[in-house]
Parts: C-alpha cells; sequence; structure tokens
C-alpha cells in the first residue's frame, strides 16, 4: 500500500503486510515514521520518536 509523507508530500510504499508499530521512513526526505494504525487497508503514520542510543563512546 502507498501513503503520504507529511512532510515533503511524497510518496511512502509500506509493505501490505505491515503492522501496527513497524518504523517507515520516507525516501524523499528521510523522515521516519511510525504506523499507528491501520485503518480499510490504510496505513496512519505518525511520527516516529528518535531514540538516540547511547553507545558509550
Ligand atoms: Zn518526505
Amino acid at each position: 500500500m502507498n501513503t503520504k509523507c507529511a512532510e515533503c508530500d511524497g510518496p511512502i510504499n509500506v509493505p501490505n503486510d505491515v503492522i501496527v508499530g513497524e518504523i517507515v521512513s520516507c525516501r524523499d526526505c528521510g523522515v521516519e515514521y511510525e504506523v499507528s494504525e491501520i485503518r480499510g487497508g490504510v496505513a496512519l503514520l505518525k511520527p516516529a520518536e528518535t531514540v538516540e542510543e547511547d553507545w558509550g563512546e
């Protein structure tokens, strides 16, 4: 299924078997989204929380 990027209005390809909580990213602007809900075959996205990993450098 396809959905649209809220940032740049570009198309985002979402796998047909996508699950809630999966992260997808916009190929055009690189923004990451989390699938918040799947309703009627349409994936609703919300901006992904960017977790800063502490690699202990
Ligand atoms: Zn975008």
